[in-house]
């Protein structure tokens, strides 16, 4: 018989804190909770297992019924009080609860089991009319909100009404009274809008609040966190339904949620915000601004004292630091949740660093508790402390970085503006899951209420985004579009900058600057050294760049593209000359022009990876590339005829002519690659005997040069071949001129379908192979990568294709050709050493699958070599456990 129910509380708890997949995280952490003694109000979880049944028969099976029946009998015996009970009534909480936390996606009620009846019974049994009323309309209110849909705001405004009739300020001073009559109100909301009476038996309430959460797994806020999270729409989510206990009852009463390190910073000091005589939601949605958790111990010692201590075994137990909520009653505590609290980049690295020191994990784990993503956001930008900035506001430091962007004021603007390109900051008065998109879509996020836990704090960590909340001093006015702040008018797409790590709101638009590694991490990074058995190389084709690369871990250059040298002001004029050449000889003549510049760009490069191999790319591109575009040409031609400037008119025709000649309909699948070589042999005679004159040059300075020669586009065994000899011809020639001798190799580029597929012959004239897995996503999807853009995006909405092939790589159709690579070219050549460069190599998912299919290494740009070593060490961790 399946368990689809498991009940939690003192000395009754059924599930444990590892069954995170069928109780949820929220269920599994009060299940395990509970089992270390720690208070808990008792409850029960229905599993992840019925959502799924329900949501796909909108049914439950007499099985579930009865288990849920059983519990509530259980939870009406332990607390001794029954649901709906008009004397003393027994009130439950219905909490949503997946395996993963989704923050404010789904829906929770509380109060559940007030009634027009009980809520005059829980005034008489607890003597306090007014803490009844505030239960019962916040149920009503959440109830209608959550449960029957209707729009919050319908009754915050009747909220708004009569503070402003009785002239209060805050919801605290609304008396019995008031909030009975608020209640009233709330009822008559449900009728009109639903037709239908608010329900009477708690029963019907509480099934139907259950069915709620349930549905609320697919509502469209839920679903576009789960796509931007990555989480499977499968999943389903748990319900808790737990004994209520009161945080609104009076001033030894209250509510909070607590780190036990800062998550911002990482810093070892309990963190968190609370409120006396509030409920539930009421930190969370920034509706009041809480008190720093510090202070907590002034009001209720007792109950704070226990809490630090709670705190302290919390964190012990899982060994990772903990997000928790916990509600005091009457100066009772109680832990409502505790999960593995969400961090900061930053914080990520120093929890991890601190708690090897602390014994609490060991270097391994360290190394696992710091993601891709938190590197790649170390290494995004700050402000540049010699930027002079006029700072207008402050507000909380919620989530660090800095960003700047155009005032908007809408998630819809954000999202709008972002499809054009343009940069914003999303100014809100406080944010609500509906603004995920344009949170997603800014640069950075300002909101005017809220704390460090507020909903725009929390997602904006998670996200990454740079966010300063509860900046009070800003006005927003949502007519006029613009906000007001000390003096200043700020428009709408006026630009703005905030500085998240300072909590700073910064007038205009400020120069940022490239954050630096600092000690911690670069502990974690000689750990994933230690434990990574996967290569890492850069991409790079300048010493600034090479040597950069090298400070951050590079182990030598995968990619060293020669054409970009080719580009450079003082180079284009030989190189066009070497184009518009009618014949070998002037060609010749202007590639020896070429020649000094190139050895000055390998002399550099060599110099900055002494001692790693450098793998240099012979020429790819076709050559129409370096001449002028025609229709700049075409216009230049017109101003002359007209200036009558006869002379440089017919240089410019010969150009146009030249041009025209070279224009391909397919260039990227034309003359270019070791077709460019074969053709014209002279120029890769220059580039190798520039490589090879720097080399031998450095080496008869002493240094040790690893040059490998690496010829791209080869499809047949022949172009290797052919071109090979050519480059050891040229090689020889150049050692014997500089009477040395350089262990030099020359390999190539696996970049087409069919060089994988005859790997086994290719790898016979290769000393190494690179796969190219840009051109080879080219060629296998047929997709040209300058036209994408026409329809991958259409593909990805249409579901057809779910990652960009040339950001993702495509493990079942490219990933499969490198495998036929792979296993031919060993056969051959057992030990030929594999790696790929190109845009995947630096790409989390891609980085674990070229360590999965055996390659040596990947290659990278320079910012993202870090990444690359993190994810190699988290590749072979992985592995290893699977084992
Ligand atoms: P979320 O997943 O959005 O955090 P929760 O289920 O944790 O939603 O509920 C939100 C808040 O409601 C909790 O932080 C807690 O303060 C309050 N709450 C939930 N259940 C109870 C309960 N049984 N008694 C008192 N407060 C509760
Ligand atoms: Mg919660
Ligand atoms: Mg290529």
């Amino acid at each position: 018989m399946s368990k689809f129910v498991y009940f939690f509380g003192k000395d009754v708890t059924d599930g444990k804190g590892s069954m995170k997949d069928l109780l949820g995280g929220k269920g599994s952490g009060l299940a395990e909770m509970a089992n270390l003694g720690v208070p808990v109000p008792p409850g029960f979880t229905i599993t992840t297992e019925v959502c799924v049944l329900y949501l796909k028969d909108q049914i439950y099976s007499e099985e579930v019924l009865k288990q849920i029946e059983e519990a509530i009998d259980k939870l009406e015996t332990l607390n001794n009080k029954k649901l709906g009970d008009p004397k003393d009534p027994l009130l439950v909480s219905v909490r949503s609860g997946a395996r993963v936390s989704m923050p404010g996606m789904m829906d929770t009620v509380l109060n559940l089991g007030l009634t027009d009846k009980s809520v005059i019974g829980l005034a008489n049994k607890v003597n306090d009319e007014r803490f009844a009323y505030d239960c019962y309309r916040r149920f009503i209110s959440m109830f209608g909100d959550v449960v029957l849909g209707i729009d919050s705001d319908k009754f915050e405004s009747l909220i708004e009404d009569k503070k402003k009739e009785l002239k209060v300020e805050s919801d605290t001073d609304l008396d019995a009274k008031a909030l009975k009559e608020l209640a009233e109100r709330f009822k008559g909301v449900i009728k009109l809008e639903k037709g239908f009476e608010f329900p009477q038996d708690p029963k019907v309430q509480l099934q139907m609040a259950i069915n709620a959460v349930f549905e609320s797994w697919n509502n469209p806020r839920a679903i576009t966190y789960r796509k931007l999270n990555e989480i499977d729409d499968s999943w389903g989510t748990a319900v808790n339904v737990q004994t209520m206990v009161y945080g609104n009852r009076g001033n030894t009463s209250g509510t909070g949620v607590a780190f036990t390190r800062n998550p911002s910073t990482g810093e070892k000091k309990f963190f968190g915000e609370y409120l006396i005589n509030a409920q539930g939601e009421d930190v969370v949605a920034g509706i009041r601004t809480p008190d720093y958790i510090d202070t907590l111990g002034n009001k209720i010692p007792d109950a704070y004292k226990q809490l630090v201590d709670i705190c302290q075994r919390l964190e012990s137990h899982f060994r990772d630091m903990q997000d928790i909520e916990f509600t005091i009653q009457e100066g009772n505590l109680y832990m409502l949740q505790t999960r593995t609290g969400k961090r900061t980049a930053a914080a990520a690295v120093k929890i991890a660093t601190d708690m090897v020191a602390e014994g609490l994990i060991d270097k391994e784990t360290a190394v696992t508790r710091v993601k891709a993503e938190h590197i790649d956001l170390l290494l995004h930008p700050r402000i540049d402390p010699k930027a002079k900035l006029e700072v207008i506001a402050r507000g909380l430091p919620a989530s660090p970085g800095a960003a700047v962007g155009k005032v908007v004021f809408t998630a819809e603007d954000a999202e709008g503006m972002a499809e054009i390109g343009e940069k914003t900051i999303l100014v809100r008065t406080e944010t609500s899951p509906e603004d995920i998109g344009g949170m997603a879509a800014a640069q950075g996020v300002l909101t005017v209420r809220g704390g460090m836990t507020s909903h725009a704090a929390v997602v904006g960590r998670g996200m990454g985004k740079p966010c300063v909340v509860g900046c009070g001093e800003i006005s927003i006015d949502t007519k006029s579009n613009i906000f007001m702040v000390n003096g200043h008018t700020i428009k709408e797409h006026d630009y703005i900058t905030i500085d998240g790590s300072a909590g700073s709101v910064i007038i205009g638009k400020v120069d940022l600057i490239d954050a630096e590694i600092n000690d911690d991490l670069k502990q974690i990074l000689v750990w994933a050294d230690n434990i990574r058995t996967l290569g890492v190389r850069t991409n790079a084709d300048n010493p600034a760049d090479a040597g950069l690369a090298r400070e951050l871990g590079a182990e030598g250059i995968g990619l060293c593209r020669t054409e970009h040298m080719f580009f450079g002001e003082d180079r284009i004029p030989a190189v066009r000359e070497m184009i518009m050449a009618e014949d070998e000889k002037s060609r010749k003549k202007a590639l020896k022009r070429l020649l000094p510049m190139q050895k000055e760009d390998f002399l550099g490069i060599f110099r900055s990876m002494e001692g790693l191999p450098v793998t240099i790319r012979l020429l790819d591109p076709p050559l129409h590339e370096f001449l002028p575009d025609k229709e700049e040409l075409d216009t230049k031609l017109r101003e002359l005829e007209t200036s009558g400037d006869c002379g440089k008119i017919d240089e410019v025709k010969k150009v146009i002519q030249r041009v025209i000649s070279l224009k391909e309909l397919n260039p990227m699948l034309g003359h270019r690659g070791c077709r460019l070589g074969i053709t014209y042999p002279e120029i890769y005679d220059m580039q190798v005997r520039a490589i090879m004159e720097a080399a031998c040059e450095l080496a008869n300075e002493g240094m040790q040069i690893v040059p490998e020669i690496m010829i791209p586009l080869v499809g047949l065994v022949k172009e290797l071949s052919v071109t090979r000899e050519e480059v050891c011809k040229m090689a020889e020639t150049v050692m014997a001129e500089k009477g040395v001798r350089i262990d030099y190799k020359v390999g190539t580029m696996i970049e087409l379908p069919r060089a994988a597929i005859i790997a086994d012959k290719i790898a016979q004239e290769a000393d190494f192979f690179s796969f190219g897995t840009n051109d080879l996503t080219q060629t296998t999807f047929g997709f040209s990568r300058d036209d994408v853009s026409k329809f991958v995006p259409i593909y990805q909405k249409a579901g057809i294709l779910e990652h960009d092939p040339f950001a993702v790589l495509d493990q079942e159709g490219v990933g499969e050709i490198m495998k036929i690579g792979i296993e031919k070219g060993r056969s051959t050549k057992p030990d030929l050493k594999m790696g790929i460069c190109g845009e995947h190599g630096g790409e989390p998912k891609s980085i674990h699958f070229a360590h999965q299919i055996g390659l040596d290494y990947v290659s990278c740009s320079p910012y993202r070599v870090p990444i690359a070593r993190l994810v190699a060490a988290q590749s072979t961790i992985e592995m290893r456990n699977a084992k």
